[in-house]
């Protein structure tokens, strides 16, 4: 038995089979690229679902851990620490809110969310007690708690998890006459991600971003906008949103805010809607805390310069040109997607989503299949140029 499969053996053998894992067994990374217990060499073009946005071991963010890690890591929010206010007012400045709730991972700020959206409607909006619905979209991926997955339309992630949590009304994604139909006078929020990941970077019609926001204003909804994966740099701005000139009233974070080192989300929005919470009405024992902070803070910082979005804009333009050939050539049957970030629909005659990226595995790239025979690709925004292009060299073999 290699080191490789005798670890995976020992894993299949002691760990829940909730996930099927590519045959590679990661010891260390840089940058774009990751390297396996028998020192093989991978480029990561999944950055860890947009969590590793700013590339592994990134130097700032690093050293900001470091740091904060020979000072105090953890205080719980019973005491105040000296690495909050800053956190709060910088991330808050950089959606042009006025207030940040922070939690630990994506499920959670979902969860903060649908309370936030709920008890708005309640105490601000005046929905009668216990009649308060949130409408979603299909297809949504929105992370795996009894709620959440109430709320999906994935067999797969909702099968025998019930009984669900009620309250929702699911539209299809992009459909703006389905929505207005939908909302009613118990709606307390629209809740989407404007571009939907999982469901294989599925980027709605233009305008439809601008309608919802229309909608909602006019019928005093709130627009959650789930930017969980899509937010942070990715597609070349900030916020997807940003694509359509559009500020929801409630933007999710997560993923990239812990730039890969520490999980970390946020709730973030005006007081008019984050300002509904009383103390010990929500919480988080770890939500928040001096080295989430530490890291999340840096992430801002670097956010603020705008120099990661730039990358991701320019990048991207060559990704997408590249994958455009790709499918004018037939080997590929649609691509979708903005910035660094793409779905790639393959012939499913060269094999499924998963087996292309056994065989890119292979050749030396890491990808993730998502539904059928698509894949996305989605580089940390720090990778090269000749990188990019070497790995795009590497899908163009696969497909022969
Ligand atoms: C990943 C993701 C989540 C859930 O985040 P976790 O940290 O895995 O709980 C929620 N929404 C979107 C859009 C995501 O991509």
């Amino acid at each position: 038995m290699t080191a490789t499969e005798d670890l995976i053996a020992s894993a299949e053998a002691h760990s829940a089979h909730n996930y099927h894992p590519l045959p590679v067994v990661v010891a260390s990374a840089e940058g774009a690229w990751m390297t396996d217990v028998e020192g093989r060499r991978y480029l990561d073009m999944l950055a860890g679902y947009s969590a590793l946005n700013f590339g592994h071991g990134n130097q700032r963010l690093i050293e900001a851990a470091k740091e904060q890690l020979g000072r105090v890591t953890l205080t719980s929010r019973a005491f105040h620490h000296d690495r909050f206010a800053e956190f709060c007012a910088r991330l808050a400045r950089l959606c042009g809110k006025e207030m940040v709730l922070p939690m630990n991972t994506g499920a959670e700020a979902v969860e903060t969310a649908v309370k936030t959206a709920r008890k708005w409607g309640y105490r601000v909006k005046g929905v009668p007690e216990g009649r308060a619905r949130i409408v979603v979209a299909a297809n949504n991926f929105h992370g795996r708690t009894t709620t959440i997955v109430s709320f999906s339309t994935d067999p797969e992630a909702r099968a025998d998890y019930g009984p669900y949590t009620p309250g929702f009304d699911i539209v299809p994604f992009g459909d703006l006459g389905a929505l207005r139909d939908a909302v009613t006078e118990d709606t307390v929020a629209v809740l989407i991600e404007p571009i939907q990941g999982e469901a294989g970077v599925l980027v709605p019609p233009p305008g439809y971003l601008q309608g919802v926001r229309e909608l909602t204003r006019e019928r005093g909804v709130l627009f959650v906008a789930d930017e969980i994966q899509s937010g942070l740099g990715r597609t070349g701005r900030t916020f997807a949103c940003e694509h359509e000139d559009v500020v929801p009233d409630v933007y999710l974070l997560g993923k990239a805010l812990g730039g890969g080192v520490v999980p970390v989300s946020a709730v973030v929005a005006d007081a008019e809607v984050l300002g509904v919470f009383r103390p010990g009405e929500h919480g988080s024992t770890f939500g928040g805390n001096p080295l989430a902070c530490a890291v999340a803070l840096e992430v801002v910082a670097m956010l603020e310069t705008g120099e990661f979005q730039q990358r991701a804009t320019e990048l991207g333009e060559h990704l997408h040109a590249e994958l455009g050939l790709l499918a004018g050539s037939g080997k590929v049957v649609a691509v979708r997607g903005r910035g660094l970030w793409a779905g790639v629909d393959i012939d499913p005659s060269h094999g499924t989503g998963r087996e292309i990226s056994e065989k890119l595995m292979e050749r030396g790239v890491l990808v993730k299949d998502t539904h059928g025979s698509t894949i996305r690709i989605a580089p940390p925004l720090v990778i090269s140029k000749e990188d990019l292009d070497w790995g795009l060299d590497q899908l163009r073999s696969v497909l022969g």
